[in-house]
């Protein structure tokens, strides 16, 4: 296994390469005990080197010498939120950049099995916010749900437990966006049927990918409202054309999102069973 520093310097001049960053565009960060490596700001990721890495605590201030880049604070919040991630890589790759400053969001739904296994149950566009506590603030929420996110006029942003899956990541969202642009001339994407979400999303959380499996029980109000879904009202019996759901007390709408995470769950107590 190469050392971190080299993975992330790698991975930062890979993201030039592939053509995914201009200019200084572009960061790449990684957890290293306690603190964290990171790019140095105003620097092509091209020139890129294992010694240029700078060194930044959990409230994002440098420690030893350089400047930190000021979108920091995206990398830091999905740090404080997922125990389990150890790279978040962040670029303006030109198709899924492209989506981000249109109308619209065409790659949102999944359209493709491997999309919700390697990054969730969607890929969200935030609505555009200058660096600082309102990026922050608006990524937040979603980064135990998803494994990439687009940004608002801005680019994409995407996380895993080590710099080759954090790029992994990035790079389907700039395939399933490439993919998405050559739909619309044939009419735009057709969704996967909701049906099949829900052995997509057992998949990943057998597999060990994401967060979003084992706190989804916890945060279900929370999840509704993120994926958009109306939220339901505890009632023993449910109102007569009313188009809210209704929940029983104690209990989980059908079909929704609650319901998906407790076939997850049960997913990941079988399989549990199986290994012992
Ligand atoms: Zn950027």
């Amino acid at each position: 296994m190469k050392p971190l520093r080299v993975q992330v310097a790698e991975v930062a001049r890979q993201l030039h390469a592939s053509g995914w960053v201009a200019n200084h565009d572009g960061n790449v960060t990684a957890r290293d005990g306690a603190r964290f490596l990171a790019t140095p700001t105003a620097t092509s990721k091209r020139l890129v080197g294992e010694r240029d890495l700078i060194e930044v605590d959990a409230r994002g201030q440098v420690q030893g010498r350089g400047k930190v880049f000021g979108e920091i604070g995206l990398h830091l919040v999905v740090y404080e939120r997922r125990p389990d991630v150890g790279c978040v890589v962040h670029a303006h790759p030109p198709c899924a950049t492209a989506i981000s400053a249109s109308r619209g969001n065409p790659i949102e739904r999944p359209f493709i099995a491997e999309a919700v296994v390697s990054l969730g149950p969607r890929i969200p566009k935030l609505p555009y916010a200058q660096p600082g506590d309102a990026a922050r603030a608006a990524l937040a929420p979603w980064c135990e749900l998803v494994d990439a996110v687009l940004l608002g006029n801005h680019g994409a942003i995407a996380w895993g437990a080590d710099p080759e899956q954090a790029l992994l990541r990035l790079e389907l969202v700039e395939h399933l966006a490439r993919i998405a642009i050559a739909a619309q001339p044939l009419g735009g994407l057709e969704p996967l049927p909701d049906a099949a979400i829900a052995p997509l999303l057992a998949a990943r959380a057998k597999a060990g990918i994401g967060r979003a499996a084992d706190r989804a029980v916890a945060t279900a109000p929370e999840l509704l409202e993120l994926l958009g879904e109306p939220r339901p009202v505890v009632a023993c019996a449910p109102a007569p054309h009313s188009p809210v759901p209704t929940i029983a007390p104690g209990g989980a709408p059908r079909g929704s999102p609650s319901e998906l995470a407790t076939v997850v769950r049960e997913e990941i107590v079988r399989a549990l069973r199986k290994q012992s």
